[in-house]
């Protein structure tokens, strides 16, 4: 798969590993998922190289093309083309995701430390130094909280339902889940590229894995150009992969609204035993009766929804396919003979 791709990393029955960093490997390495992005790139480029290059440290930054049917794979060609000392591109075969295109850019990145950013500009690159500067002070995980969240309403909205179930129902702490940009030390990323998970939500992932973690608040913007990836079905799949991929509790939830239910029929089974013989049987009420019912089968089948849910992952994970399949690789040295792309 990825492995013979790129000499510095070796393929193990669990998984993709890294390799260890050699002194004349950067120090940051910039992970960017890249999906149908073409008309944000440019500006991308320019803003993410300048403040890179100001830094004033050794880094890569690592384009990952998940699939793009635009001519994304085109401005990330020429990008490497222009800065070929400081880029990398992974153009994956088809569109796999967001995070299995992010696992796709920690398989092959050098540096130690790591940092995630959408492509869109909605996670300014300005705010990359104080991720840096964190990671200095000794954190191998920083996180950030959107001061003002600059996305449609509803999306605020499931958001933050979804932060909140999350903090009840896993240990994991994280107060905004949703903002990718995020710093990770090599520690943290090795252990999550080795959990061969098919469905999964990095940063909640990478919070498992790592010792020292904290927080910053950053901006947020509005999309740069384009349209966001994520339909509402897209997103109640990736909320489901948050929920069942770090917690069996809807399960636990089930099983005791079922004793609940039980519990409760049976006070109900003595109560009309009772009435039936005191005051004889009962007619009316019917449609109350009916309402209970409906109300029950719809627990019932929201139920079997979840273990559904829980069910499909098992089933996908048996299989045990690759999380995502490389196409082709851009990076020095050119010796490998890496094929180009096509203007489409
Ligand atoms: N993305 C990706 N593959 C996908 C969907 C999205 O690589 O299947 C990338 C996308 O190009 C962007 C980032 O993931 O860099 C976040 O996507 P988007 O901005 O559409 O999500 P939103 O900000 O609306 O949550
Ligand atoms: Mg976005």
């Amino acid at each position: 798969m990825t492995a013979q791709f790129n000499r510095r990393f070796s393929l193990k029955p669990n998984g993709e590993t890294m390799s260890e960093p050699t002194v004349a490997d950067p120090e940051i390495s910039v992970v960017i998922p890249v999906y149908n992005e073409e008309s944000v790139l440019p500006l991308l480029f320019k803003r993410l190289y300048l403040v890179m290059d100001a830094l004033g440290r050794s880094y890569e930054i690592i384009f990952v093309d998940d699939g793009s049917r635009d001519r994304t794979a085109w401005l990330l060609q020429q990008q490497f083309q222009a800065r070929p000392e400081t880029t990398r591109v992974i153009i994956l075969k088809t569109n796999f995701g967001q995070h299995a295109a992010i696992m796709a850019g920690f398989g092959h990145c050098l540096g130690r430390y790591i940092i995630t950013l959408d492509a869109d500009l909605q996670n300014p690159p300005e705010e990359i130094p104080h991720l840096v500067a964190k990671m200095d002070e000794g954190y191998d995980y920083v996180g950030t909280i959107r001061r003002k969240r600059q996305d449609r309403l509803w999306r605020q909205v499931a958001g933050k339902a979804m932060n909140r179930l999350r903090e009840k129902i896993t240990r994991i702490r994280i107060t905004d889940q949703g903002c990718m940009l995020r710093g990770y030390h090599r520690d943290v990323v090795i252990p999550l590229l080795s959990s061969q998970e098919s469905f999964t939500f990095i940063p909640a992932l990478a919070y498992l894995y790592a010792g020292n973690t904290t927080e910053i608040i950053v901006e947020h913007e509005e999309r740069a150009a384009g349209r966001s990836k994520y339909s509402l079905f897209s997103l109640i799949q990736l909320y489901f992969d948050l929920m069942t991929g770090f917690s069996a509790a809807p399960l636990r939830f089930f099983s005791l609204t079922g004793i609940g239910v039980a519990i409760a029929s049976l006070f109900f089974v003595v109560y009309l035993t009772i009435r039936r013989l005191v005051v004889g049987p009962e007619v009316e009420g019917v449609f109350t009766l009916f309402a209970i019912a409906f109300f029950l089968i719809g627990i019932g089948l929201f139920g079997m929804g979840m273990m559904g849910e829980y069910l499909g992952r098992i089933y996908h994970q048996t299989k045990q396919r690759p999380r995502y399949l490389v196409r082709t690789i851009l990076e020095r040295p050119a010796s490998r003979g890496k094929p180009g792309v096509d203007h489409p």
